[in-house]
């Protein structure tokens, strides 16, 4: 890249999608609330100190050097004391970003522009004796650094402060070469503010960009977790999941829930015979038609373990039950699977069938255990076949 282009692309904004807009929106404002905030709070102190000198000096003493100024000044400290005061009020309400809202924003600039003019007026009135330039340019710098405003916004913020000092020198007729210097101080300062602006808004948009990849793949990673990844069907801990979730939600509707617990015939002798990677190859296609005789969106199929498959029918009887699970059975068996060592000659699967009615005191535990036990004497009776219990 050539140095132009890098230079447009360090300071271009990152595009954001709406809600991405809305939620860093949301963000920024939150964090330029909660910094203007403290520091007009710093600014009170400062002013009621000041505010508190300057009377003592014209009330008490009644002279001194800084008298003239100290009279200028004292209004100045005061408006901003009320100004202050009232944005304070204005804005105590939100106490997290999903408080805020644009007028918490509008209320920051507000106050921040009020700060420069504020500042450029004690500059004006003050370049032939006193402070001068450095009061305007500290709460330029100031603002800059704290306050994350976009472009366009940011030349609202910073041009009002910069005008009302030229006014003021025009008005005031000033003459002399380092009046002229510091103007042209005052607009590069100026420049200066919407510049840093920019760039710390920028950073900020990236940082949330990046921030949000990582969240993302923190969500893909948890989603991950609870896949089986041999078979893609869910696994054991999302079966535990959606089983404590049916199982309470069966609890309120007082449904019947009913689980299915499937386990290859045989299947050691399968991978004796044919080797363990047509093995997986084998549980592949089994998960796939277990998987197509689930039909109602609420049914949850899992790889439980090795090569174990549990269902999970929310309202479901028992009869109704057992119809899918001697579907899963002829399934199983129409994919034609050969297991020529066993006794059987074909891969089959067994399968038990339980249902229950849920309650709060009971442990969900229980459904998969008893459908276990039906799975145990299903194997007894013969295998190739299912035991229900209810
Ligand atoms: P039964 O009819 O009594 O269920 O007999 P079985 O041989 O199926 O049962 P057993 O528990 O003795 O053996 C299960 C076998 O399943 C053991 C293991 O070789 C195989 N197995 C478990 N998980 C996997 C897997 O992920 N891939 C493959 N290829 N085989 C697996
Ligand atoms: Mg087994
Ligand atoms: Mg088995």
């Amino acid at each position: 890249m050539r140095l132009p282009q890098k230079l447009i692309a360090f300071f271009r904004t990152p595009d954001l999608t709406t809600q991405g807009a809305r939620d860093l929106f949301r963000l920024l404002t939150w964090e330029n609330l909660s910094q203007v905030r403290l520091l007009t709070w710093i600014s009170v102190l400062i002013m009621v100190a000041l505010a508190a000198a300057g009377c003592f000096v014209v009330f008490v003493l009644g002279f001194g050097q800084g008298k003239d100024l100290t009279l200028e000044t004292l209004p100045m400290r005061f408006l901003w004391l009320a100004g202050a005061l009232v944005f304070l009020w204005l804005v105590k309400g939100p106490t997290s970003p999903r408080d805020v809202r644009s007028f918490h924003n509008q209320a920051c600039l507000a106050i921040a522009c009020m700060a420069q003019i504020m500042g450029a007026v004690q500059a004006g009135f003050s370049f032939e004796s006193g402070p001068g330039l450095s009061v305007y340019v500290m709460i330029v710098m100031v603002v800059a650094a704290f306050l994350k405003v976009k472009f366009p916004l940011s030349l609202a913020l910073y041009l009002p402060g910069c005008l009302t000092l030229f006014m003021i020198v025009r008005l005031k007729d000033y003459t002399g070469v380092h009046i002229q210097a510091d103007l042209i101080n005052a607009f590069i300062t100026t420049l200066l503010a919407v510049l840093l602006s920019q760039i710390i808004y920028t950073r900020k948009v990236r940082e949330y960009l990046d921030m949000g990849m990582i969240q993302e793949q923190r969500e893909k990673f948890r989603r991950l977790s609870f896949i089986d990844p041999l078979t893609g069907i869910p696994n054991r801990r999302f079966l535990d999941q959606a089983l404590s979730d049916e199982w309470r939600r069966a609890t309120r509707n007082r449904g019947q829930l009913s689980a299915i617990m499937v386990d290859v015939d045989h299947f050691k002798i399968y991978n004796d015979t044919y080797g363990h990677l047509e093995g997986d190859q084998c549980l592949i296609r089994v998960a796939r038609a277990l998987e197509e005789c689930l039909t109602r969106t609420g049914d949850t199929l899992a790889r439980y373990g090795g090569e174990e498959f549990a269902a999970l029918l929310p309202q479901t009887p028992a009869s109704g039950a057992g119809k899918v699970a001697e579907k899963m059975r002829q399934a199983v068996e129409k994919l034609g699977i050969e297991n020529k060592d066993s006794p059987q000659g074909r891969l089959t699967i067994s399968l038990g069938v339980t249902c229950q009615t849920p309650q709060k005191q009971k442990d969900p535990a229980m459904l998969i255990e008893s459908a276990d036990q039906a799975l145990y004497k299903a194997k007894q009776n013969g295998r190739n076949r299912l035991f229900l219990v209810d």
